[in-house]
Protein backbone atom coordinates (compact mmCIF):
# COMPACT_ATOMS: atom_id res chain seq x y z
CA UNK A 1 0.00 0.00 0.00
CA UNK A 2 1.05 3.33 -1.09
CA UNK A 3 1.55 6.51 1.23
CA UNK A 4 0.85 9.49 0.66
CA UNK A 5 1.51 13.27 1.78
CA UNK A 6 -0.71 15.63 0.97
CA UNK A 7 0.12 19.55 1.08
CA UNK A 8 -3.09 22.09 0.57
CA UNK A 9 -1.69 25.63 -0.65
CA UNK A 10 -2.97 29.10 0.51
CA UNK A 11 -6.22 29.19 -2.12
CA UNK A 12 -7.15 25.72 -0.83
CA UNK A 13 -7.06 26.72 2.89
CA UNK A 14 -8.87 29.96 2.03
CA UNK A 15 -12.10 29.64 3.73
CA UNK A 16 -14.13 27.17 5.64
CA UNK A 17 -15.84 25.50 2.82
CA UNK A 18 -12.76 24.99 0.73
CA UNK A 19 -11.37 23.33 3.97
CA UNK A 20 -14.46 20.84 4.07
CA UNK A 21 -13.33 20.06 0.39
CA UNK A 22 -9.79 19.27 1.35
CA UNK A 23 -10.79 17.32 4.32
CA UNK A 24 -13.23 15.29 1.76
CA UNK A 25 -10.05 14.75 -0.57
CA UNK A 26 -8.06 13.43 2.24
CA UNK A 27 -11.10 10.87 3.57
CA UNK A 28 -11.58 10.01 -0.18
CA UNK A 29 -8.24 7.77 -0.53
CA UNK A 30 -6.69 5.95 3.03
CA UNK A 31 -3.06 6.18 1.61
CA UNK A 32 -3.70 10.01 1.94
CA UNK A 33 -1.76 10.00 5.78
CA UNK A 34 0.00 13.06 6.18
CA UNK A 35 -1.77 16.52 5.57
CA UNK A 36 0.84 20.20 5.24
CA UNK A 37 -1.26 22.80 5.10
CA UNK A 38 -0.40 26.97 4.13
CA UNK A 39 -1.68 29.61 5.89
CA UNK A 40 -5.36 30.98 4.73
CA UNK A 41 -4.68 32.78 1.12
CA UNK A 42 -6.81 35.30 -1.29
CA UNK A 43 -10.36 34.19 -1.53
CA UNK A 44 -11.06 36.41 -4.65
CA UNK A 45 -8.64 39.32 -6.51
CA UNK A 46 -8.07 42.21 -3.67
CA UNK A 47 -8.03 40.31 -0.69
CA UNK A 48 -5.21 39.81 1.65
CA UNK A 49 -3.69 36.55 2.39
CA UNK A 50 -3.45 36.07 6.26
CA UNK A 51 0.48 35.75 5.82
CA UNK A 52 0.41 39.28 4.52
CA UNK A 53 -1.49 40.60 7.04
CA UNK A 54 1.08 39.06 9.82
CA UNK A 55 3.63 40.42 8.07
CA UNK A 56 1.66 43.90 8.93
CA UNK A 57 1.37 42.97 12.37
CA UNK A 58 4.65 42.32 13.21
CA UNK A 59 5.80 45.39 11.28
CA UNK A 60 3.37 47.86 13.77
CA UNK A 61 4.51 45.59 16.44
CA UNK A 62 8.17 46.53 15.90
CA UNK A 63 7.59 50.63 15.46
CA UNK A 64 5.54 50.65 18.24
CA UNK A 65 2.21 50.98 16.35
CA UNK A 66 -0.29 49.37 18.63
CA UNK A 67 -3.15 51.13 17.17
CA UNK A 68 -2.11 49.58 13.60
CA UNK A 69 -1.40 46.24 15.38
CA UNK A 70 -4.73 46.08 16.98
CA UNK A 71 -6.54 47.04 13.25
CA UNK A 72 -4.43 44.50 11.31
CA UNK A 73 -4.75 41.46 13.89
CA UNK A 74 -8.35 42.11 14.21
CA UNK A 75 -8.54 41.20 10.48
CA UNK A 76 -6.89 37.98 11.27
CA UNK A 77 -9.09 37.04 13.97
CA UNK A 78 -11.90 37.84 12.03
CA UNK A 79 -10.72 35.28 8.80
CA UNK A 80 -9.86 32.58 11.55
CA UNK A 81 -13.28 32.86 13.26
CA UNK A 82 -15.33 32.86 10.26
CA UNK A 83 -13.62 29.76 9.23
CA UNK A 84 -14.26 28.41 12.06
CA UNK A 85 -18.13 29.22 11.88
CA UNK A 86 -18.35 28.10 7.88
CA UNK A 87 -16.71 24.97 9.06
CA UNK A 88 -19.83 24.72 12.10
CA UNK A 89 -17.88 23.77 14.85
CA UNK A 90 -16.33 24.68 18.29
CA UNK A 91 -12.58 24.44 17.53
CA UNK A 92 -11.57 26.14 20.09
CA UNK A 93 -10.02 29.27 17.56
CA UNK A 94 -10.86 32.05 20.03
CA UNK A 95 -8.18 30.86 22.87
CA UNK A 96 -5.81 29.97 19.97
CA UNK A 97 -5.91 33.64 18.80
CA UNK A 98 -5.60 35.06 22.48
CA UNK A 99 -2.10 32.95 23.06
CA UNK A 100 -0.85 33.72 19.86
CA UNK A 101 -1.77 37.66 19.99
CA UNK A 102 -0.10 37.82 23.40
CA UNK A 103 3.76 35.80 22.23
CA UNK A 104 3.30 38.73 19.62
CA UNK A 105 3.13 41.41 21.94
CA UNK A 106 5.42 40.23 24.26
CA UNK A 107 8.30 40.34 21.31
CA UNK A 108 8.44 36.36 20.25
CA UNK A 109 9.30 37.56 16.55
CA UNK A 110 8.91 38.68 13.47
CA UNK A 111 9.08 34.92 11.78
CA UNK A 112 6.89 33.54 14.75
CA UNK A 113 4.40 36.02 14.04
CA UNK A 114 4.14 35.80 10.25
CA UNK A 115 4.09 31.53 10.96
CA UNK A 116 0.91 31.51 13.00
CA UNK A 117 -0.99 31.81 9.88
CA UNK A 118 0.27 28.00 9.02
CA UNK A 119 0.04 27.25 12.82
CA UNK A 120 -3.81 28.05 13.39
CA UNK A 121 -4.78 26.37 9.81
CA UNK A 122 -3.41 23.32 10.76
CA UNK A 123 -4.61 22.86 14.19
CA UNK A 124 -7.99 23.87 12.70
CA UNK A 125 -7.37 21.12 9.25
CA UNK A 126 -6.55 18.54 12.64
CA UNK A 127 -9.61 19.57 13.96
CA UNK A 128 -11.62 18.90 10.95
CA UNK A 129 -10.04 15.84 10.54
CA UNK A 130 -10.12 14.70 13.83
CA UNK A 131 -6.77 13.45 13.66
CA UNK A 132 -3.28 14.47 15.69
CA UNK A 133 -1.64 18.11 14.70
CA UNK A 134 2.39 17.71 14.79
CA UNK A 135 4.69 21.04 14.80
CA UNK A 136 6.72 21.86 12.38
CA UNK A 137 9.16 22.69 15.25
CA UNK A 138 9.31 19.29 16.54
CA UNK A 139 11.51 18.16 13.21
CA UNK A 140 12.07 21.06 10.88
CA UNK A 141 15.06 22.15 12.34
CA UNK A 142 17.68 25.11 10.66
CA UNK A 143 21.22 25.16 10.81
CA UNK A 144 23.29 28.36 11.85
CA UNK A 145 23.71 29.32 8.50
CA UNK A 146 20.05 29.39 7.28
CA UNK A 147 19.79 25.89 5.36
CA UNK A 148 18.07 23.12 6.11
CA UNK A 149 19.64 20.76 8.97
CA UNK A 150 19.90 17.02 7.14
CA UNK A 151 18.96 15.74 10.74
CA UNK A 152 15.62 16.99 9.76
CA UNK A 153 14.60 14.14 7.60
CA UNK A 154 15.80 11.46 10.64
CA UNK A 155 13.85 13.45 13.25
CA UNK A 156 10.92 13.72 11.36
CA UNK A 157 11.11 10.16 10.18
CA UNK A 158 11.16 8.87 13.28
CA UNK A 159 8.76 11.71 14.67
CA UNK A 160 6.12 11.12 12.60
CA UNK A 161 6.09 7.31 12.98
CA UNK A 162 4.62 7.41 16.00
CA UNK A 163 1.40 8.46 14.35
CA UNK A 164 -0.35 6.83 11.61
CA UNK A 165 -1.65 10.08 10.20
CA UNK A 166 -1.02 13.82 11.29
CA UNK A 167 -1.46 17.32 10.46
CA UNK A 168 1.33 19.26 9.75
CA UNK A 169 1.94 23.32 9.57
CA UNK A 170 3.91 24.22 6.41
CA UNK A 171 6.24 27.30 6.04
CA UNK A 172 8.25 27.12 9.19
CA UNK A 173 10.82 24.84 12.09
CA UNK A 174 12.93 25.82 14.04
CA UNK A 175 16.32 27.93 14.08
CA UNK A 176 19.45 26.94 15.61
CA UNK A 177 18.82 29.64 18.33
CA UNK A 178 15.46 27.50 19.47
CA UNK A 179 13.26 30.25 17.54
CA UNK A 180 10.57 30.20 15.13
CA UNK A 181 11.93 30.32 11.52
CA UNK A 182 10.12 30.43 8.33
CA UNK A 183 10.98 29.46 4.91
CA UNK A 184 11.06 32.39 2.06
CA UNK A 185 7.72 33.17 0.84
CA UNK A 186 5.42 30.09 -0.36
CA UNK A 187 7.86 27.79 1.54
CA UNK A 188 4.80 25.38 2.53
CA UNK A 189 5.82 23.51 -0.66
CA UNK A 190 9.21 22.81 0.74
CA UNK A 191 7.46 21.78 4.40
CA UNK A 192 5.16 19.05 2.20
CA UNK A 193 8.43 17.56 0.21
CA UNK A 194 10.02 17.17 3.98
CA UNK A 195 7.33 15.32 5.26
CA UNK A 196 7.05 13.35 1.94
CA UNK A 197 11.12 12.32 2.34
CA UNK A 198 10.61 12.03 6.06
CA UNK A 199 7.81 9.34 5.79
CA UNK A 200 9.45 8.03 2.63
CA UNK A 201 6.19 8.72 0.65
CA UNK A 202 5.16 7.32 -2.18
CA UNK A 203 3.71 10.30 -4.08
CA UNK A 204 3.80 14.26 -2.62
CA UNK A 205 0.63 16.00 -3.61
CA UNK A 206 0.18 18.93 -3.88
CA UNK A 207 -3.18 20.45 -3.67
CA UNK A 208 -3.39 23.96 -5.27
CA UNK A 209 -5.80 26.32 -7.83
CA UNK A 210 -4.46 25.02 -10.80
CA UNK A 211 -4.89 21.71 -12.92
CA UNK A 212 -1.31 21.09 -12.50
CA UNK A 213 1.83 22.46 -14.56
CA UNK A 214 0.72 24.28 -18.00
CA UNK A 215 3.66 24.34 -21.21
CA UNK A 216 3.61 27.95 -20.76
CA UNK A 217 2.57 30.65 -18.76
CA UNK A 218 -1.94 30.66 -19.63
CA UNK A 219 -1.74 34.13 -19.49
CA UNK A 220 0.78 34.71 -22.00
CA UNK A 221 -0.73 31.66 -24.31
CA UNK A 222 -4.42 31.46 -24.07
CA UNK A 223 -5.63 28.29 -24.00
CA UNK A 224 -2.22 26.46 -23.59
CA UNK A 225 -1.98 23.05 -22.59
CA UNK A 226 -1.06 21.44 -19.31
CA UNK A 227 1.68 19.07 -18.97
CA UNK A 228 0.93 15.21 -18.14
CA UNK A 229 4.42 14.42 -16.49
CA UNK A 230 7.40 16.26 -15.93
CA UNK A 231 11.00 15.27 -14.59
CA UNK A 232 12.40 17.13 -11.50
CA UNK A 233 15.27 18.88 -13.87
CA UNK A 234 12.57 20.13 -16.17
CA UNK A 235 10.73 21.56 -12.69
CA UNK A 236 13.62 23.26 -11.89
CA UNK A 237 14.96 24.37 -15.13
CA UNK A 238 10.89 25.84 -15.72
CA UNK A 239 10.23 27.64 -12.29
CA UNK A 240 13.79 28.87 -12.23
CA UNK A 241 12.70 31.08 -15.23
CA UNK A 242 9.60 31.96 -13.49
CA UNK A 243 7.14 29.46 -13.64
CA UNK A 244 5.92 29.49 -10.30
CA UNK A 245 3.48 27.09 -9.97
CA UNK A 246 5.97 24.85 -7.17
CA UNK A 247 8.23 26.57 -4.68
CA UNK A 248 11.58 26.14 -7.04
CA UNK A 249 13.34 24.70 -4.03
CA UNK A 250 10.68 22.48 -2.86
CA UNK A 251 12.05 19.50 -5.12
CA UNK A 252 15.32 19.01 -3.57
CA UNK A 253 13.97 17.02 -0.64
CA UNK A 254 12.09 14.61 -2.67
CA UNK A 255 14.33 14.24 -5.37
CA UNK A 256 16.76 12.52 -3.61
CA UNK A 257 14.68 9.99 -2.66
CA UNK A 258 13.09 9.72 -6.22
CA UNK A 259 9.46 10.27 -4.57
CA UNK A 260 7.39 11.82 -7.76
CA UNK A 261 5.20 15.11 -6.52
CA UNK A 262 1.37 15.16 -8.29
CA UNK A 263 0.31 18.92 -8.94
CA UNK A 264 -3.27 18.22 -8.52
CA UNK A 265 -6.27 21.31 -8.40
CA UNK A 266 -8.55 21.38 -5.24
CA UNK A 267 -11.22 22.75 -6.96
CA UNK A 268 -11.36 20.65 -9.94
CA UNK A 269 -10.13 17.02 -8.31
CA UNK A 270 -10.69 14.92 -10.89
CA UNK A 271 -8.11 16.25 -13.24
CA UNK A 272 -5.01 14.31 -13.40
CA UNK A 273 -3.19 17.31 -13.02
CA UNK A 274 0.91 16.74 -14.11
CA UNK A 275 3.07 13.97 -12.42
CA UNK A 276 7.11 15.49 -11.89
CA UNK A 277 8.87 12.23 -11.75
CA UNK A 278 12.99 11.13 -11.61
CA UNK A 279 12.97 10.55 -15.35
CA UNK A 280 11.65 11.08 -18.80
CA UNK A 281 9.10 7.90 -19.78
CA UNK A 282 7.39 10.10 -22.42
CA UNK A 283 7.50 9.55 -26.03
CA UNK A 284 10.26 11.83 -27.05
CA UNK A 285 8.93 11.98 -30.53
CA UNK A 286 5.92 13.38 -30.18
CA UNK A 287 6.94 15.28 -26.81
CA UNK A 288 9.95 17.61 -28.29
CA UNK A 289 9.32 20.30 -25.88
CA UNK A 290 8.06 20.40 -22.66
CA UNK A 291 7.58 23.81 -21.62
CA UNK A 292 8.46 27.54 -22.52
CA UNK A 293 9.19 29.93 -19.78
CA UNK A 294 10.01 33.30 -19.65
CA UNK A 295 11.67 35.99 -17.61
CA UNK A 296 12.25 39.76 -18.09
CA UNK A 297 14.27 42.33 -16.94
CA UNK A 298 18.16 41.22 -18.08
CA UNK A 299 20.85 43.28 -19.04
CA UNK A 300 24.08 41.95 -20.94
CA UNK A 301 27.22 43.12 -21.00
CA UNK A 302 29.93 42.57 -23.86
CA UNK A 303 33.38 42.87 -24.38
CA UNK A 304 35.14 42.81 -27.60
CA UNK A 305 39.34 42.00 -27.79
CA UNK A 306 40.93 40.51 -30.93
CA UNK A 307 42.46 37.31 -29.77
CA UNK A 308 40.58 37.18 -26.28
CA UNK A 309 41.09 33.19 -26.92
CA UNK A 310 44.62 34.02 -26.30
CA UNK A 311 44.51 35.55 -23.65
CA UNK A 312 45.17 33.15 -20.20
CA UNK A 313 42.69 34.47 -17.19
CA UNK A 314 40.60 36.79 -19.44
CA UNK A 315 36.95 35.63 -18.08
CA UNK A 316 38.86 34.79 -14.80
CA UNK A 317 39.14 38.87 -14.25
CA UNK A 318 35.84 39.77 -15.97
CA UNK A 319 34.26 37.25 -13.14
CA UNK A 320 36.40 38.67 -10.60
CA UNK A 321 34.78 42.16 -10.60
CA UNK A 322 31.27 40.96 -10.41
CA UNK A 323 31.85 38.82 -7.52
CA UNK A 324 33.73 41.34 -5.94
CA UNK A 325 30.33 43.36 -5.70
CA UNK A 326 28.40 40.46 -4.78
CA UNK A 327 27.06 39.39 -8.52
CA UNK A 328 26.02 36.45 -9.73
CA UNK A 329 24.99 36.12 -13.48
CA UNK A 330 22.77 34.15 -15.46
CA UNK A 331 24.68 33.42 -18.43
CA UNK A 332 28.18 33.69 -20.26
CA UNK A 333 28.03 33.07 -24.19
CA UNK A 334 31.12 33.30 -25.72
CA UNK A 335 32.71 33.62 -29.16
CA UNK A 336 36.78 33.62 -30.40
CA UNK A 337 36.93 37.27 -29.68
CA UNK A 338 33.66 38.24 -27.46
CA UNK A 339 32.01 37.10 -24.48
CA UNK A 340 28.99 38.57 -22.70
CA UNK A 341 28.17 38.33 -19.35
CA UNK A 342 23.53 38.41 -18.68
CA UNK A 343 22.93 39.75 -15.00
CA UNK A 344 19.83 40.18 -13.66
CA UNK A 345 18.96 44.33 -13.50
CA UNK A 346 18.24 43.64 -9.90
CA UNK A 347 21.79 43.72 -9.61
CA UNK A 348 22.68 46.69 -11.78
CA UNK A 349 20.47 49.67 -10.47
CA UNK A 350 21.81 53.05 -8.92
CA UNK A 351 24.68 53.08 -11.27
CA UNK A 352 26.59 49.59 -10.43
CA UNK A 353 26.53 48.68 -14.26
CA UNK A 354 28.79 51.87 -14.91
CA UNK A 355 30.93 51.28 -12.09
CA UNK A 356 31.31 47.21 -12.68
CA UNK A 357 31.94 48.06 -16.83
CA UNK A 358 34.52 50.72 -15.89
CA UNK A 359 36.01 47.98 -13.79
CA UNK A 360 36.01 45.80 -16.31
CA UNK A 361 37.46 48.35 -18.60
CA UNK A 362 40.61 48.60 -16.31
CA UNK A 363 40.81 45.00 -15.81
CA UNK A 364 41.29 43.50 -19.50
CA UNK A 365 41.28 46.76 -21.56
CA UNK A 366 38.79 45.10 -24.15
CA UNK A 367 38.40 47.03 -27.49
CA UNK A 368 34.90 47.34 -27.09
CA UNK A 369 32.45 46.97 -24.12
CA UNK A 370 28.70 48.10 -24.24
CA UNK A 371 25.68 47.16 -22.44
CA UNK A 372 22.28 45.61 -24.06
CA UNK A 373 19.00 46.64 -21.47
CA UNK A 374 15.90 45.55 -21.35
CA UNK A 375 16.82 41.64 -22.13
CA UNK A 376 14.26 38.62 -21.70
CA UNK A 377 15.59 35.38 -21.22
CA UNK A 378 13.36 32.90 -22.87
CA UNK A 379 13.52 28.95 -22.15
CA UNK A 380 12.36 26.17 -24.05
CA UNK A 381 12.69 22.97 -22.24
CA UNK A 382 12.41 19.40 -22.78
CA UNK A 383 13.97 15.71 -22.44
CA UNK A 384 12.91 15.57 -25.78
CA UNK A 385 15.06 18.09 -27.67
CA UNK A 386 18.52 15.94 -27.69
CA UNK A 387 16.57 12.95 -29.38
CA UNK A 388 14.99 15.10 -32.44
CA UNK A 389 17.04 16.39 -34.57
CA UNK A 390 16.37 19.45 -36.11
CA UNK A 391 14.44 20.82 -33.13
CA UNK A 392 16.46 24.28 -32.68
CA UNK A 393 16.10 25.10 -36.92
CA UNK A 394 12.57 24.73 -36.20
CA UNK A 395 13.01 27.06 -32.76
CA UNK A 396 14.45 29.90 -35.01
CA UNK A 397 13.00 29.34 -38.13
CA UNK A 398 9.27 29.97 -36.20
CA UNK A 399 10.65 32.47 -34.28
CA UNK A 400 12.38 34.61 -37.82
CA UNK A 401 9.01 34.02 -39.32
CA UNK A 402 7.55 35.79 -36.23
CA UNK A 403 9.99 38.89 -36.80
CA UNK A 404 11.58 38.43 -33.60
CA UNK A 405 15.25 39.12 -33.48
CA UNK A 406 17.21 36.92 -31.15
CA UNK A 407 20.19 38.75 -29.07
CA UNK A 408 21.34 35.56 -27.57
CA UNK A 409 21.49 32.29 -27.76
CA UNK A 410 22.59 29.37 -24.80
CA UNK A 411 22.07 25.54 -25.30
CA UNK A 412 22.65 24.02 -21.98
CA UNK A 413 24.95 21.41 -22.27
CA UNK A 414 22.72 18.99 -20.89
CA UNK A 415 20.48 19.41 -24.26
CA UNK A 416 17.92 19.90 -22.06
CA UNK A 417 17.23 23.38 -22.72
CA UNK A 418 17.57 26.34 -25.49
CA UNK A 419 17.78 29.90 -23.72
CA UNK A 420 17.19 32.73 -26.10
CA UNK A 421 17.51 36.53 -25.04
CA UNK A 422 14.96 38.99 -27.16
CA UNK A 423 14.00 41.91 -26.31
CA UNK A 424 11.59 42.61 -23.61
CA UNK A 425 8.82 43.68 -25.39
CA UNK A 426 8.85 40.41 -27.71
CA UNK A 427 8.95 38.40 -24.64
CA UNK A 428 4.94 37.72 -24.73
CA UNK A 429 5.10 36.67 -28.50
CA UNK A 430 8.49 34.78 -28.57
CA UNK A 431 6.79 32.63 -26.68
CA UNK A 432 3.67 32.17 -28.70
CA UNK A 433 6.07 31.75 -31.51
CA UNK A 434 7.56 28.62 -29.91
CA UNK A 435 4.16 27.54 -28.42
CA UNK A 436 3.07 27.53 -31.84
CA UNK A 437 5.69 25.81 -33.26
CA UNK A 438 5.85 22.74 -30.50
CA UNK A 439 2.22 22.62 -29.73
CA UNK A 440 -0.43 23.81 -31.58
N1 LIG B 1 1.92 31.35 3.81
C1 LIG B 1 3.25 31.47 3.28
C2 LIG B 1 3.25 32.52 2.18
O1 LIG B 1 2.23 33.16 1.92
C3 LIG B 1 3.83 30.17 2.83
C4 LIG B 1 3.01 29.37 1.83
O2 LIG B 1 1.86 29.70 1.55
O3 LIG B 1 3.55 28.38 1.31
O4 LIG B 1 4.27 32.76 1.60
Amino acid sequence: MGLKVCKFGGTSMADGNIILTDAKIVQADTERRYVVVSAPGKRFGGDIKVTDLLYRCSGAFETGDRKQFDEVFAKVRARFLNIEKEIGKDLGVSAALDDVETQILSGAGRDYCASRGEFLAARIMAAVLDIPFVDATEFIRFKADGTLDEETFVLGGKLLSKYYRAVIPGFYGLGADGKVKTFSRGGGDISGSIVARSVMASLYENWTDVSGFYACDPRIVNGCKSIPELTYQELRELSYMGANVLHSESIFPVRSAGIPIRICNTFRPEDAGTYIVKSFTRDSQECVVTGIAGKKGFTAITLEKSMMNTEVGFVEKVLGVIGKHGISFEHLPSGIDTMSLVIDNEYLKDGVLQTIMEEMRIAVRPDKIYAHENIALVATVGHGMAKNVGTSARLFTALSAAGINVNMIDQGSSELNIIVGVENEDCAACINAIYNEFFA
